[in-house]
């Protein structure tokens, strides 16, 4: 059984990240997305409120589970037996830090390994930041985010 995990941040989930999530549902046997619970960062949602929103995005998948960690990605990964970890490209400048993000982990476990996705190209713009920008201007998320975040956040805004 392949298990790949896919960490981040998710505050919150787009349409970009179910894009990925999507093909890589379909390579491995089950995917798990982590949110991870990041000391340095203050979140935009708590990581209970980014949980329950993918928990929600996520139905119609029957291989992908959600979870949140603390600590290490690559702890958790071999904690969970995953043999790859999933990390999604948008642009050159996501390389970059990805590269060195995928190297360190395979210096600190070299049996696990990171797979990078794409997204179609009309997701492929699409960044959690953005979306916390338009929102904090008023503008309109919906073609962003899949239909429960927009409610949330519609509400909660
Ligand atoms: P992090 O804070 O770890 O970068 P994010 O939630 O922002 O977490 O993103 C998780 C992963 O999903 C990252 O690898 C990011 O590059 C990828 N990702 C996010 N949005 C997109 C998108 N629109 N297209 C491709 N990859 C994406």
């Amino acid at each position: 059984m392949k298990i790949a995990i896919y960490p981040g941040s998710f505050d919150p989930i787009t349409k970009g990240h179910l894009d990925i999530l999507k093909n890589a549902s379909e390579i491995f046997d089950k995917v798990i997305i982590a949110v991870a619970h990041n000391g340095e960062k203050k979140g935009f949602l708590t990581v209970e409120e980014r949980v329950m929103l993918i928990k929600e995005s996520i139905k119609g998948f029957e291989n992908v589970e959600v979870d949140s960690f603390k600590g290490l990605t690559i702890e958790y990964a071999k904690k969970h037996g995953a043999e790859v970890l999933i990390r999604g490209l948008r642009a050159v400048s996501d390389f970059e830090y990805e590269m060195q993000l995928s190297q360190t982990n395979s210096a600190l476990c070299p049996d696990i390994k990171t797979v990078f996705l794409t997204t179609k190209p009309k997701y492929n713009f699409i960044s959690s930041s953005t979306i916390k920008e338009i929102l904090n201007n008023g503008g309109d998320i919906s073609k962003f985010v899949p239909e429960c975040v927009f409610q949330y956040l519609t509400k909660k805004c």
